[in-house]
């Protein structure tokens, strides 16, 4: 290396200079075992060929951060790997990935085929993508292939679904829904975030896109706002890497860094959190207050079996009950509750707990409510890490109070 791109601020520098180029600690003779934070938004190089070169693709050298950076590269390789993917694409929220592969995959006149009751904030871009770009979306049911196979059109370009659905986790048939989709040459994409890549990993099942929020389970701390896409394929990853250089919404090495240290223990987490969901669901449905309890965990979820087939490891963390009290026994419940949290996110440490009709699926009629199985006394129950007698003990203390 010349002299002119040393690491080191050369001694006859003055104070000024000095203080702008301070000297680079490089690792020799031992690794760390923490995951470094390149908090650098920018690298040098030492030709301008090597600088040339370093923007071709999702896997080049680093030079500025909205087209890759080590630290954010660590949790893309990190994700990719546990869900059987070739690559990723972290971006600053799950929206960002959304929006990110969706622009991506799509321009005007294309047809998307989409789950019913999606996340709402998907529903949203895809609403707007039809007022205002000419995008045409039709919605089938999570269990019916054929659904999908009456809705195909010559344009249809994306299959969106979600592995478990919110608030009443159906299970999506990811296998027979990817399938009729694969045949017609029809990208699939589906949002795992519910379901986490320890208990279900969709590219197994044929898909070509898999989206996490991680400001759910993969973060898991309510300390990040993160998302990712993974893809089956590097043709696919390249094209979406390219959309997200214009779209801007690549993820902060910081945000990747607490990511990458949340993701450490998601094992853990997850495990204990599919074991208390399971033990509350039992305990919620014998409870004289709860009409129903909707977890494909319990042999009388209508997706039971599914389940069993598509997360043999686990049901997840989340669960939702109805009060036979409706809207104002909701209310009373999110409000009683002292160790869980009223607060509108999962897949976290901290148990919370969320009344959809008031909330996230408050723009929804009546009726629409009742087509996703949402009553007005349905309540959402994110499982969090502790202990599982204190959770049910505060759930039953406000049970009391409905
Ligand atoms: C939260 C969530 C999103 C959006 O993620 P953000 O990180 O909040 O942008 C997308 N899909 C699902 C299933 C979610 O739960």
């Amino acid at each position: 290396m010349s002299d002119h791109h040393s690491h080191e601020a050369p001694d006859e520098l003055r104070p000024e200079s000095r203080v702008v180029h301070p000297p680079l600690t490089e690792v020799t003779g031992s690794r760390p075992l923490g995951v470094p934070l390149h908090q650098s938004h920018l690298f040098a190089f030492d030709t301008g060929d090597a600088l040339a070169g370093a923007h071709g693709g999702p896997d080049g050298a680093f030079f500025y951060n909205r087209f890759g950076n080590p630290t954010v590269r660590s949790l893309e390789q990190a994700v990719a790997g546990l869900e059987g993917g070739t690559g990723a694409l972290a971006t600053a929220s799950g929206m960002g990935a959304i929006n990110t592969a969706l622009l991506a995959l799509l321009r005007a006149g294309d047809h998307v085929i989409a789950q019913r009751s999606l996340y709402g904030g998907t529903v949203g871009a895809l609403t707007d993508l039809t007022e205002r770009w000419g995008v045409e979306v039709g919605y089938v049911n999570g269990d019916d292939p054929a659904g999908v196979a009456a809705a195909l059109r010559p344009t249809t370009r994306v299959l969106f679904l979600e592995t478990v659905s919110n608030p009443t986790t159906r299970v999506t048939d990811l296998p027979g829904l990817i399938a009729v989709a694969k045949r017609a040459g029809v990208v699939s994409v589906v949002d795992n975030t519910f379901a986490t890549p320890l208990l279900c990993r969709p590219i197994e099942h044929g898909a070509d896109i898999v989206i996490h929020s991680v400001t759910k389970y993969l973060g898991g701390h309510s300390d990040v706002l993160g998302g990712i896409a993974v893809f089956a394929d590097p043709a696919l990853h390249h094209r979406v890497w390219r959309r997200s250089l214009e779209l801007g919404a690549s993820a902060d090495p910081f945000a990747a860094w607490l990511t990458l240290r949340g993701m450490q223990t998601l094992a853990l987490r997850v495990r204990r959190q599919c074991e208390t969901a399971l033990d509350l669901a039992g305990r919620l449905a014998a409870h004289p207050a709860v009409t129903a309890v909707h977890y494909p965990g319990l042999p009388t979820h209508p997706d039971h079996d599914l389940a069993r087939r598509l997360l043999p490891d686990g049901h997840g963390g989340v669960l939702a009950f109805d009060l036979a009290g409706g809207r104002e026994a909701a209310a009373a419940f999110t409000e009683s509750v002292r160790l869980a949290s009223l607060a509108p996110s999962l897949g976290d440490v901290h148990t919370l707990v969320l009344h959809p009709a008031s909330t996230s699926h408050r723009q929804l009629s009546d009726e629409e409510l009742a087509a996703a199985g949402i009553g007005p006394g349905t309540v959402r129950v994110s499982v969090g890490i502790e202990h599982p007698e204190d959770i049910w003990a505060d759930v039953r203390r406000a049970l009391a109070k409905v």
